[in-house]
């Protein structure tokens, strides 16, 4: 096999490589720290944690640990790794990060495929390449990834809005109506009266909001305004922008409301709607609290809060394929380049880019999950060119396809079905792709 180009060592980077070397294809994974460091790292160690510790929740029935169990029947090496390097942390998965770190370079220095190269890439090298530079990829490669996706296709700030789960919205209260149209239509609006807009405004005017770092503050909010900066300019602000009412009636009222929020649908089963306009900076439990005051949303369950973050992503429905390689090019991304977020899910990623270029070099059929799976629905997600507005996601049961009709469920036992569900049909396409996964040591 030719030799491939890993650049970035971080947790993408380093699975991928992995894979890659488990099946007896040559590796240079190119790291730039500690000759140049991102805003965010602060070590020269390979599979750096910039942040928190925790890779979120183990129960497979919830998304993040039905994600973890599909990586660990895929052969994750960095699961395996941090599971290891695990710290009592409850129903989570925390590690000591510095012994993580140490534990992935035992594994990348046990494979003599692997060669590590410290410098930074600068633009794209030949033959088949794998980018994994992540969120703070530096300048000069974000250059280059530029060039190549086109530079209406990379965006380097995330705001996203929160998503919530449509089977905990009151629709006694929300009314589906899309602007200027008598009913039916693409939005579910929530109503709002004078009083309800009042108490919300005052409240997100006046919620927790995150620390940004530095290096986000200072560029951040040039970017993109959230929510409560765009309300604290004016109380009325939203109210002419993202909450107007206009062509908006209240069929329970016959009336025009003070305001509106309205939700759009996420997916073709309408299964999460997101909060048109409403990125936002506030903590998360502040962002639940304010939302709830919404009158419809009082009982919304959340898949995705609201984040707004510094973040180098591809417009991936739009420019990559549904391998995350750029179409007619032997160049792959991974990790959350390609606009998929969280530790587990870069893993997860590199992952899959190590194995599909495999199987592009193999001659072999590229791996496409089935469906059912939290991996495959997300990456369904970030390949769908239907999908509009483009914002960095991490798995949620969300984007999982619904269970067929008629079958109605509580959460809980729903969650559970789509862990049976998804686990099944890995299984069973684990043992047919023998040509993949049958042997790696
Ligand atoms: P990284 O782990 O960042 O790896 C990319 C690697 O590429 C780095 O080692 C970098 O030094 C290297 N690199 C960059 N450019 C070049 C170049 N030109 N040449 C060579 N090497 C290069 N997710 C969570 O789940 N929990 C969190 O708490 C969390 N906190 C975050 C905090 C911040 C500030 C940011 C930006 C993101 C955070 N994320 C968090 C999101 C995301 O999960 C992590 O960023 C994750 O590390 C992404 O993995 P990755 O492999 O894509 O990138």
């Amino acid at each position: 096999h030719e030799k491939v180009s890993v650049i970035g060592a971080g947790l993408a980077g380093c699975e991928c490589a992995l894979t890659l070397a488990d099946r007896g294809v040559a590796v240079q994974l190119y790291e730039m720290r500690p000759r140049r460091s991102s805003p965010a790292h602060h070590t020269d160690r390979l599979a750096e944690l910039v942040c928190s510790n925790s890779f979120k929740a183990t129960r497979r029935d919830s998304a993040a640990g039905l994600l973890k169990e599909e990586i660990r029947r895929l052969g994750s090496h960095l699961l395996k790794c941090a599971e290891q390097a695990s710290i009592p942390a409850g129903g989570a998965l925390a590690v000591d990060r510095q012994r993580f770190s140490e534990l992935v370079e035992a594994e990348i220095a046990s494979h003599r495929a692997i060669e590590v190269v410290r410098r930074e890439v600068c633009s794209i090298p030949a033959g088949p390449v794998v980018i994994a530079a992540g969120p703070l990829c530096s300048p000069a490669l974000a250059e280059a990834v530029r060039d190549l996706v086109g530079a209406e296709s990379l965006s380097f700030f995330d705001a996203a809005a929160p998503i919530v789960d449509a089977s905990t919205l009151d629709m006694d209260v929300l009314f589906e109506q899309s602007r200027y149209e008598r009913a039916g239509g693409d939005y579910l609006n929530a109503p709002l009266d004078r009083r309800s807009y009042e108490a919300f405004i005052t409240e997100l005017i006046g919620a927790d909001r995150v620390n940004l770092r530095d290096f986000e503050r200072k560029e951040l909010f040039q970017a993109c305004q959230p929510a409560e900066e765009v309300a604290r300019s004016g109380r009325d602000a939203i109210r002419f922008g993202a909450m107007k009412p206009v062509g908006l009636i209240d069929p329970r009222t016959g009336a025009r409301p003070w305001a509106v929020l309205q939700l759009r649908a996420e997916n073709a089963a309408r299964s999460a709607y997101n909060l048109v306009g409403f990125q936002t900076n506030l903590t998360f439990p502040e962002q639940k609290r304010v939302f709830r005051m919404v009158p419809g949303l009082g009982h919304a369950e959340f898949f995705r809060m609201g984040v707004m973050h510094r973040n180098t992503f591809v417009d991936a429905p739009h420019v990559l394929d549904s391998s995350f390689a750029v179409p007619e090019t032997q160049v792959r991304l991974a990790g959350q380049i390609t606009g998929t977020e969280g530790y587990t899910e870069a893993i997860a990623s590199g992952l899959l880019a190590g194995l599909n270029t495999f199987c592009d070099l193999a001659g072999a059929q590229r791996v496409h999950l089935p469906v059912s799976g939290a991996l495959a629905s997300l990456v369904g997600y970030a390949t769908d060119p239907a999908t509009v507005r483009y914002q960095p996601m991490h798995v949620n049961f969300g984007l999982v396809p619904p269970l067929p009709a008629g079958v109605r469920l509580g959460k809980r036992d729903r969650y559970r079905a789509y862990a049976r569900r998804a686990l099944e049909s890995l299984d069973a396409f684990i043992a047919e792709r023998i040509d993949v996964f049958a042997g790696p040591r």
